[in-house]
């Protein structure tokens, strides 16, 4: 990621949208002023006029582009990668990432180096513009019961990982009366406090000052703090599958026959929990990005992965850490109830998680084996192999999109099952993986 690829970027993205008027805004990343200064460049060469909101996070730019009416915007980040990453996000007019189609045709104006660049007079603005964080967090705070969370003085602890949700998480949470105590809050592209990713691993000090302050709840964001993960009053770190599945169960209550939408690497927790609030649940391929355009396509109201990310759809059909972590204040606040209790609650269940290296060219054709093995159980084949089993437990098999690895996801009721089931389909791949090198 030079400045130089930067420009060109900036001048392929500026085409593709054709003198519109775009956001831009950055995560605390060393890199993230640099490449900003360099997209820009390309984009007013292009004729687009560029408004520069500085540090922001994914979900505030996502509905700053949708509410101020922009053409579109662009978000410098790496989320929860680590520092020397960085990444270049475009946002459409809706406020969601571009679909891939969209996409593809930047990378061929890229590629084939069909840049329309403006004359002279037509040359883009670069306009630095307010931030805007009231508004957005004015907005989070229209989609919950201010008045009911307010009444309970929640104790919170955020931890934003040195990233840019300190901009807006403890400044939200005071206007809901909550006091606040935070960790790894000043803005620093190093990370210093710890790694961005919010895994139970990288959120041990939370946990500890949520015991230690007796605060009621936890918050650890990413990076560019669309995800976030919750610590209960007990120091517990829950994973987010089943802070999504408490949020769908009481979004239930209120609103029957909702339309849920989750990658099929989801847990039976969400299914369960949808099929008991008599909601209508909706699988997709795994990446955040066909979920958010699954959303916006069928209209659905909720949605969100394992990972801590959850898209509200009344206030963007994105992911939005911060405003997750109002709707979960507000579960607590509506039930009376700790974090801990209401998790409790859920119905348990137990995964396992491996991979297993496997060449990108073999990729297809192991995937054409493994199916053929398994035609006569249930399996689904939306992305990967899910293979369902009678008592409801499942084994999810994907290749990597990235990486030359296929991904191995097991869930059961019982706790050694997943392990074991991880096992063997391990060994079946390397037996076919094995098969196809000797042949
Ligand atoms: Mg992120």
């Amino acid at each position: 990621m030079t400045s130089e690829f930067a420009l060109k970027v900036g001048m392929a993205i500026g085409t593709f949208f054709g003198n519109g008027k775009i956001l831009i805004g950055c995560d605390g990343r060393i890199s993230g002023p640099m490449l900003k200064l360099s997209l820009s460049s390309g984009l007013n060469a292009s004729g687009c006029d560029v408004f520069d909101i500085g540090l922001t996070l994914t979900p505030a730019l996502q509905f700053l582009v949708r509410y101020l009416k922009y053409d579109g915007g662009i978000m410098i980040t790496a989320s929860h990668n680590p520092p020397e990453f960085n990444g270049i996000k475009v946002i459409d007019k809706d406020g969601v990432e571009l679909p891939r189609e969209k996409e593809i045709k930047i990378e061929n104006i890229f590629f084939n180096k069909k840049f329309s660049l403006a004359s002279w007079k037509r040359i883009g603005k670069f306009i630095e513009e307010r931030n805007h964080l009231d508004l957005y967090v004015n907005e989070i705070l229209s989609h919950v019961n201010v008045g009911l969370i307010r009444k309970k003085q929640f104790k919170v602890v955020v931890d934003p990982a040195n990233g840019v949700g300190v901009l807006a998480a403890p400044r939200l949470l005071r206007e809901l009366n909550c006091k606040v105590y935070t960790i790894n809050s000043h803005i620093d592209g190093k990370f210093p406090g710890r790694n961005p990713e919010p895994t139970p691993q990288n959120l041990t000090a939370l946990s500890k000052v949520v015991t230690a302050t007796g605060a009621d709840l936890g918050v650890g964001y990413d990076g560019d703090a669309d995800r976030a993960i919750f610590v209960d009053e007990k120091g517990q770190v829950i994973w987010g599958d089943k802070t999504l599945a408490l949020l769908i169960k009481f979004y239930l209550k209120k609103n029957p026959r909702a339309t849920v939408v989750t990658p099929i690497s989801s847990s039976q927790l969400i299914q369960d929990v949808v099929q008991q609030g008599k909601g209508k649940l909706v699988w997709t391929k795994v990446g955040s990005i066909n979920m958010s355009r699954k959303m916006v396509e069928i209209k659905a109201e909720l949605g969100g992965e394992e990972n801590g990310g959850v898209c509200y759809g009344a206030h963007q059909p994105v992911r939005d850490g911060v405003m997750s972590t109002a709707l979960i204040l507000q579960t607590m606040a509506e039930t009376d109830k700790p974090l801990s209790t209401l998790i409790s609650e859920l119905p348990v269940y137990y995964n396992y998680k491996d991979k297993i290296r496997c060449p990108d060219d073999l990729k297809g054709i192991v995937l054409k084996k493994l199916l053929a093995r398994v035609k006569k159980l249930d399996v689904e084949t939306l992305d990967g192999a899910k293979i369902w089993f009678p008592d409801k437990s499942w084994i999810l098999i994907r290749p990597s999109g990235t990486e030359p690895i296929y991904r191995l996801f097991a869930e059961s009721k019982v706790k050694d099952k997943p392990q074991k089931m991880v096992k063997e389909y391990k060994k079946i791949i390397q037996e076919i993986i094995g098969v196809k090198s000797e042949s």
